[in-house]
């Protein structure tokens, strides 16, 4: 299969490229991204010859759908990473938590986010192409969080393969800084920015954009990847967990095989509602895909209103962080597959100049046939944990977004899944101050309440991060991320 870009060409590089490349080389004409240029349909006779395949299995033949130009052997060792789950057998449970909702736990990878879900394989096919290629990688990434200590565990020790990664100083939570600056690989380097993600964020930009920053690195024999979801290589494995959760309701006798079911995602940049997208495009039965925000609602407004809107529209901090997002990358790849490159370019070039779009009625319609959304604020949020916890189950302030949608969203009574994206370990001050109105507390103090009320004890890969050492020490002002890079080169 090949892949396409969401903007049209500019005659630049070639219209269709192979899935390796798509994965080597992310951006596309005009700033678009790519896409794959028609899907593999799957069908009920897929679910049905997969109704009792473990997960790697099942992972196998969806990634074989696609025919991608990749050796079935590094398929094999990239999907061997689920090996280091939780459980090996059942790398992503499905649990019950109420009447018609279940919860898909995304979570049980090593860096306890689902990032880890994408990141983990992504890691080795990446470096396995950049070997047979004999190039040699820069991956920048700018984290608020879940991506970076993801994106540095995946890529630890991988040949061919070096990232530098920012995060705001003082903008993660303590575990999440401490899984990323006790990381001592060689070919990893954290870097901490004096400011907020989006200064972060958009010091990457630039780097990015730099043609002076590209030639230094082409001096030291360096091309740039990236690793966020604009990359195909990430979304492509975002497909496969909606297929096995939904084939997981087929085993507990939940649902009989072709019942339609809704899935319910916590959504920032949209690549884990994309993967629900793709899913259902290629036979999974779904009635729609409910989309979960928090106050930084853009999402909601799009597929309520039609019109996406970032005029007088501040970032908001909320307590679920990961998704404090208003340009959601993965939206662009929906436009692309509901009305073509040319209205895609138009929008996006829209959007860019004007900080806003809106589609047509009949366009509207289209999108709200396969989507429906809502957000959650903080304190909706802290009372769906809390209600969650006195039945039982622990979740994170991101899963709790996906209650909300799942009360007011649902025209049927169908079975749910709600995706869980986080482990309780990574947000523990806000959990903590859910369970017990503790506040203010620092990670190690609000991991000890929860482990307490909870009973339960903090995982040994989370308890362990207090006492390793710090490797990564930088610190720095913006304005010098370029010379930190290539002084780590
Ligand atoms: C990244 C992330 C999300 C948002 O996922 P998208 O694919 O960007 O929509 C939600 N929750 C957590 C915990 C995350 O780390």
């Amino acid at each position: 299969m090949n892949f396409t870009e969401t903007r049209g060409n500019d005659g630049r590089r070639p219209a269709s490229v192979s899935f390796s490349e798509a994965i080597l080389s992310p951006m596309s004409s005009f700033g678009g991204i790519y896409v794959p240029e028609d899907l593999p349909e799957l069908g009920l006779d897929f679910l049905n010859a997969h109704r009792t395949a473990d997960y790697k299995a099942l992972a196998r033949d969806v990634l074989a759908a696609f025919e991608p130009d990749i050796a079935p052997g590094v398929i094999g060792r990239a999907l061997a990473t689920y090996d280091a789950f939780d459980d090996p057998a059942n790398p992503v449970p499905v649990i019950q938590v109420r009447d018609d909702l279940y919860v898909s736990e995304l979570y049980h990878g090593p860096t306890r986010a689902f990032k880890d879900m994408a990141l983990q394989p992504f890691g080795v096919v990446l470096s396995e192409l950049a070997q047979q290629q004999g190039g040699h990688y820069l991956i920048l990434a700018a984290t608020s969080g879940d991506t970076g200590p993801a994106a540095l565990d995946t890529f630890r020790n991988k040949a061919n393969v070096k990232v530098a990664c920012l995060y705001p100083d003082g903008g993660t939570s303590d575990v999440q800084r401490l899984q990323m600056v006790t990381e001592d690989a060689p070919n990893l380097k954290v870097i901490g920015i004096h400011g907020d993600f989006d200064d972060a964020q958009s010091a990457l930009k630039r780097l990015l954009a730099s043609d002076a920053f590209r030639a230094k690195l082409q001096e030291k024999n360096t091309l740039l990847s990236a690793a966020n979801s604009v990359n195909f290589g990430r979304i492509i494995f975002q497909v496969i967990y909606h297929i096995h959760s939904y084939l997981e309701l087929v085993r507990q006798g939940a649902i009989d095989m072709g019942d339609r079911v809704y899935l319910d995602v916590p959504s920032g940049n949209f690549g884990n509602a994309l993967g629900g997208y793709y899913a259902l495009k290629m036979g999974l039965p779904v009635e729609k895909i409910l989309i979960a925000s928090n106050r930084n609602n853009v999402l909601t407004d799009l597929i309520n209103t039609g019109r996406y809107d970032l005029r007088d529209r501040p970032v908001i901090g909320t307590t679920s962080p990961a998704m404090d997002i208003l340009k959601s990358s993965n939206v662009e790849r929906i436009l692309w597959d509901l009305f073509g490159a040319e209205r895609t370019k138009a929008l996006m070039e829209q959007l860019d100049k004007d900080k806003h779009y809106e589609l047509t009625a009949e366009e509207l319609a289209r999108l709200q046939a396969i989507f429906a959304a809502d957000f959650c604020d903080d304190a909706e949020g802290k009372a769906y944990i809390q209600q969650a916890f006195e039945n039982g189950y622990l979740m994170d302030p991101h899963t709790a977004t996906c209650f909300k949608a799942y009360e007011t969203r649902r025209a049927k009574p169908l079975k749910t899944i709600v995706y869980s994206t986080a482990e309780w370990t990574k947000f523990s001050p806000t959990i903590a101050n859910a369970l017990t109105g503790e506040v203010g507390a620092r990670d190690i103090d609000a991991l000890r309440t929860i482990a307490q009320a909870a009973k339960t004890t903090i995982p040994a890969p989370i308890a362990r991060l207090f006492d390793k050492p710090i490797a990564q020490t930088s610190v720095i002002d913006k304005e010098r991320i370029e010379e930190e890079v290539l002084a780590f080169l």
